[in-house]
C-alpha cells in the first residue's frame, strides 16, 4: 500500500525532528561533562574552603590532644616539637606567671610568635573567661593590631587558628597555645579554579572527539544496515561488516528475513506453476469433452461422461487439498483437541474402506491388542489416515492388500499402514513429504494424485506434536506410520 501524501509529510517532519544517533551520543556526552563540571565547581567554590578549614582545625585539636597526653611526662617538650613539626604548627607554652616556658616554631606563617607577651597573656585570659579554646586570629597591617574571635561555628576561616589549652606540668598550671595557618586556602581555591577551567576545556575537547568517534562507530553500520534493509522487499540483503554485537544480531535478523522472503517467493512461484498446471489439465479435459459432446451428439457416451465426472472429482480433491494445506501451514486451523478412541476410529474407517472397495478387490486388515484413546482433533487425524490409506490403495501391489496395525510403546500409540507395492527409492524417501513432490510424476498412478497428501499428513502430525515416518524397500512395499501421545486404555 502506498503511503498517502500526509503520511509522507509526517514522516519527513518526524525525520527532521528526531535526532541522529550521532547527535544523541554527542549531546549525552556534553550533558555528562557539563554536569560533572558544575559539580566540581560547586565543590571547589562552596565546599572546599569549609572542608579545608575544618580539616585543619581538627588537625590542630588532634595535635593538642596528643601532646597533652604527655603533659606530665619528661618527654612532653620533645613530643610537642615533633608533633608541631609534623603538622606545620607553632606552639608556645606559657608558665603560670605568663612567661614563656617553651617555644616551637616550625612555620613562618604563624602569628603568636609576633605577639607580645602581654598579648599572649590577654589571649589566654580571654580563653579562660569565655570558656572557648579556639580563636581565629587576623592581623590588620594598617592599625598594626591583632584581632581574635572565638571560633564557634563551622564557617570557613581564612587566617590563623589558635588553640589554647591549660594543663599541669610538674605540678604547675601552664597554658599551651597551638597556632596553625589556614590562610593559604584562598590561594589554593583560586589555583584550582583556574585549573578547573583548563580541565573543563580539555574535557569538552576530549568529549567532542570521543563522541564523534563513538557515534561514527555506532552510527555508520546502522546507517548501512538501514540502506540495505530498503532493498529487502526485492529479496536482496548484503551483510554489513564490522560493528557491535547488536549490529551483528540485526544483521542476522535481516539476513534471516531476507532468506525467508526468498523462500516464500519461490514457494509462491512453485505454487502458481503447480496450480496452473494441475488445475488447467482437468479443466481442459472437461471443457474439451463437453464441447465434443455438444457438437457431436454421437459422442454423448457413458464413458465420456465418466471422464468428465472423474476429472471433476480430481479437481475437487485438488482444490480441497490446496485449501487444507494452505490453512494448515498458515496456522489458520486451531485443532479441536478432544480425547477419543483412536482404535475405534481407525477400525471404523478401515471397515468403511473395506465396504466401499469390496467390488474392486481390495483387502484391508486391522490388528490391535487393546483399545486406546488419544487427545487430538479427530477429524484431522482421520484425514491423515485416509490420505495414507488412499496412497496405499494407489500404490499397493497386485494382491491389492493393505494391512493396518496399531502398536503401543513408551506412552505412544502408533498406526502403521503397509502396502505391497513397488516401494520408494531410498534417495527419494526424504522428499516425499514435500508439497507437490511426486516420485515419478510421469507414472500413471502418480499422475492421479495431487502431490499434497503427505504434506497434509506432515502438517497435521506436526500440529499435534506427534511423529511420522516411512519404511520402504524398493520392490517390497512401503509402511507409512504416525504416532501420537497415548491416552488411557478403554
Ligand atoms: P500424491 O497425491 O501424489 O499421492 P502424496 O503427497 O500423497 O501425493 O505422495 C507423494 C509421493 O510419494 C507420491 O507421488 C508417490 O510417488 C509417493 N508415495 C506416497 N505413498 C506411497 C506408497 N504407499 N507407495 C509408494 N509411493 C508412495
Amino acid at each position: 500500500m502506498k503511503p498517502t501524501a500526509k503520511e509522507t509529510a509526517n514522516h519527513k517532519k518526524s525525520e527532521k525532528e528526531s535526532l541522529t544517533i550521532r547527535g544523541k551520543i554527542f549531546l549525552g556526552f556534553l550533558l555528562v561533562i557539563v554536569v560533572a563540571l558544575v559539580l566540581l565547581f560547586l565543590c571547589q567554590v562552596v565546599l572546599f574552603d569549609l572542608i579545608y578549614s575544618n580539616t585543619r582545625i581538627n588537625e590542630i585539636r588532634a595535635t593538642a590532644r596528643h601532646v597533652l597526653l604527655y603533659a606530665d611526662d619528661p618527654s612532653f617538650y620533645s613530643e610537642l616539637a615533633s608533633a608541631t613539626a609534623k603538622n606545620s604548627l607553632c606552639a608556645t607554652v606559657l608558665n603560670g606567671d605568663g612567661s614563656v616556658a617553651y617555644e616551637a616554631e616550625s612555620t613562618h606563617t604563624c602569628l603568636i610568635h609576633s605577639f607580645s607577651s602581654i598579648e599572649r597573656q590577654d589571649l589566654a585570659e580571654a580563653a579562660a573567661e569565655s570558656g572557648e579554646n579556639l580563636f581565629c586570629i587576623s592581623y590588620d597591617p594598617v592599625t598594626e593590631s591583632y584581632d581574635a574571635k572565638a571560633v564557634t561555628t563551622y564557617a570557613p576561616i581564612s587566617s590563623n587558628a589558635v588553640l589554647i589549652e591549660e594543663f599541669t606540668h610538674n605540678g604547675e598550671t601552664m597554658t599551651l597555645l597551638l597556632d596553625g595557618a589556614i590562610s593559604p586556602v584562598g590561594t589554593v581555591t583560586k589555583t584550582s579554579a583556574s585549573l578547573l577551567i583548563v580541565l573543563g576545556g580539555l574535557l569538552i575537547l576530549i568529549a567532542v572527539l570521543l563522541a564523534t568517534y563513538i557515534s561514527k562507530a555506532i552510527a555508520r553500520p546502522i546507517a548501512q544496515i538501514s540502506k540495505q534493509a530498503k532493498q529487502l522487499s526485492e529479496g536482496r540483503y548484503e551483510r554489513v561488516e564490522g560493528g557491535t554485537r547488536e549490529v551483528e544480531e540485526l544483521n542476522d535478523a535481516l539476513d534471516g528475513a531476507c532468506r525467508e522472503l526468498n523462500k516464500v517467493e519461490s514457494i509462491r512461484r512453485e505454487l502458481i506453476a503447480n496450480i496452473s498446471h494441475d488445475l488447467r489439465t482437468p479443466l481442459t479435459l472437461i471443457g474439451g469433452y463437453a464441447e465434443m459432446m455438444r457438437d457431436l451428439p454421437s459422442e454423448v457416451t457413458a464413458e465420456n461422461l465418466q471422464t468428465i465426472v472423474d476429472e471433476t472429482t480430481r479437481l475437487t480433491s485438488l482444490v480441497n487439498d490446496m485449501l487444507d494445506i494452505s490453512r494448515l501451514e498458515s496456522g489458520v486451523i486451531t485443532p479441536r483437541m478432544q480425547p477419543f478412541s483412536l482404535t475405534d476410529s481407525v477400525e471404523k474407517t478401515v471397515l468403511r474402506y473395506q465396504e466401499l472397495t469390496r467390488t474392486n478387490g481390495y483387502r484391508f486388515s486391522f490388528e490391535y491388542t487393546e483399545k486406546v484413546t488419544v487427545t487430538a482433533d479427530e477429524e484431522l487425524i482421520l484425514q491423515v489416515l485416509t490420505n495414507l490409506l488412499n496412497n496405499a490403495m494407489t500404490y499397493t501391489g497386485e494382491d491389492q492388500s493393505i494391512a493396518v496395525r496399531q502398536l503401543l510403546s513408551d506412552g505412544e500409540v502408533r498406526i502403521e499402514i503397509t502396502d505391497t507395492g513397488e516401494g520408494i527409492e531410498p534417495d527419494k524417501l526424504s522428499r516425499i513429504w514435500e508439497r507437490y513432490y511426486k516420485v515419478d510424476a510421469a507414472h500413471k498412478r502418480a499422475a492421479k494424485g495431487t502431490g499434497l497428501g503427505l504434506s497434509i499428513v506432515r502438517s497435521v502430525i506436526d500440529l499435534h506434536k506427534g511423529r511420522y515416518g516411512v519404511r520402504s524397500t524398493p520392490g517390497a512395499g512401503s509402511t507409512f506410520w504416525f504416532a501420537l501421545k497415548r491416552g488411557p486404555s478403554l
